[in-house]
């Protein structure tokens, strides 16, 4: 099950669990789409991964109480802002290969 982890790693923007800007990686490092592209190069700073736009849990109790309010989101933050030089080098290979081949 997924964190829903409350802000953006980099920006500390938050991104509530109806965010449709939050992305995470396939550990759930998890950005804003501002940050992936411009910042990022698509290129998760921690492992490497690409990114992808976070599902959305639902809010009702539509089946089997999957939804927020037995599994709320996570409150816990995690700001580890990229420094942009070290990352840009960092991503200058992993950005000229696709997600599924690194
Ligand atoms: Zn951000
Ligand atoms: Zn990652």
């Amino acid at each position: 099950m997924l964190e829903l982890r409350p802000t953006c790693e980099h920006c500390d923007t938050l991104l509530p669990p109806d965010s449709l800007a939050a992305r995470i990686c396939s550990y759930e490092c998890t950005f804003c789409a501002t940050c992936v592209d411009p910042v990022l190069s698509n290129a998760c700073p921690n492992c490497g991964g690409g990114f992808v736009p976070r599902p959305i849990r639902p809010s009702q109790n539509w089946k089997g109480d999957n939804y927020l309010g037995k599994d709320p989101a996570s409150t816990r933050v995690k700001h580890r802002p990229v420094d942009p030089v070290a990352h840009a080098q960092f991503a200058a290979t992993l950005k000229t290969i696709v997600p599924e081949k690194r």
